[in-house]
């Protein structure tokens, strides 16, 4: 319950922030929404001697339009994408998923630079946002660069986010219009993380399916993309063989980790469910 003593820091700009990350190095953590890292340093699983608030930067916040996708500020909150109506209309899956995060309380203070930053492989954010095809824009001492999402997860707690570098924004590309999307995730109560969960975001065409991306969470120390399960679909009506097909493909790259959520042939078995239903409802979606 209670942290180890550390610094404050309130930068005023990505510039600030980035350089007292770099001269602090290992021991400064940026601070978000606080809804992950807090916790972690009151059981004392993170002893940061100084936390870069990132509160105090305008340019992190906000939801914009560029071209034909989202621009999402690292410090929007999970509330403030809920209240987004340009979400709710051109990324439903987005709006979908971040109402399965937590609870109200932890979704006024979360943000989705955190929750994509932390690496965390019970987070939502990051299995949806490779399904999307989003990237991340990272910032640094050596200046910008953008990496994407199905690149940026290497392993539990490791990221592509490289020492002094900060997530400023999220760039999501807007799915077709009449696509049909899904993320299904079981989980034992509100607030807690996925047993597992899938996110598949689809276009169909005469019937059958043109498009399909599927991501999976919390099976693995990754974040996946079921590129396998996703080839399975594509030409196909989503018939009954197709669907055990696309979840056996998919539960063949799942690796869960056996916890109080269940063992592993368990977490691999309902994932799979997780798939075939997210496929079959963004199917009944799709126009
Ligand atoms: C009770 C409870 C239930 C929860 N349930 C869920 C759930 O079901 N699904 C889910 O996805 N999450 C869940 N969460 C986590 C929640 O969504 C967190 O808010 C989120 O994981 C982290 O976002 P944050 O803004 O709070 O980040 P913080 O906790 O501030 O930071 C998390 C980590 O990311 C780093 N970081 C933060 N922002 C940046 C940035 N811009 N650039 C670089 N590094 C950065 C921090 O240094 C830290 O290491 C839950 C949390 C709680 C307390």
């Amino acid at each position: 319950m209670i942290p180890g003593s550390f610094s404050y820091h309130r930068p005023a700009s990505v510039a600030d922030a980035v350089k007292l990350l770099s001269d602090l190095g290992d021991d400064a953590r940026p601070l978000a929404g606080g809804h992950s890292l807090v916790p972690m340093m009151k059981l004392r699983l993170a002893t940061p001697a100084h936390l870069v608030d990132l509160h105090g930067i305008a340019a992190l916040k906000g939801i914009r339009r560029d071209g034909n996708n989202l621009v999402i500020g690292a410090m929007t909150t999970q509330h403030e994408l809920l209240a987004s109506d340009d979400i709710a209309q051109s990324v439903p899956i987005l709006h979908e998923a971040v109402l399965l995060i937590a609870d109200p309380q932890v979704r006024y203070r979360g943000t989705i630079g955190g929750n994509v930053a932390n690496g965390d492989p019970g987070n939502d954010m990051p299995a949806l946002m490779m399904t999307l095809g989003a990237t991340y824009r990272l910032e640094g001492a050596g200046g910008a660069r953008d990496v994407a999402a199905a690149d940026f997860y290497q392993g539990a707690y490791f990221t592509a986010l490289e020492p002094g570098e900060i997530l400023t924004s999220v760039s999501v590309p807007v799915p077709a219009v009449g696509h049909g999307y899904a993320y299904e995730k079981l989980k034992r109560k509100v607030g807690d993380y996925a047993t597992a969960a899938a996110a598949v975001v689809l276009t169909l065409s005469g019937g059958k399916v043109a498009t399909c991306s599927i991501g999976l969470t919390n099976v693995h120390e990754t974040p996946l993309l079921a590129t396998d399960a996703a080839k399975a679909v594509i030409g196909t009506s989503l018939d009954a063989a197709t669907l055990k097909k696309a979840a056996a493909a998919a539960e063949a790259i799942m690796a869960p980790a056996a916890d109080a959520r269940g063992p592993v042939e368990y977490r691999k078995h309902v994932g799979g469910i997780m798939v075939t239903r997210a496929l079959q409802r963004a199917a009944a979606k799709a126009k």
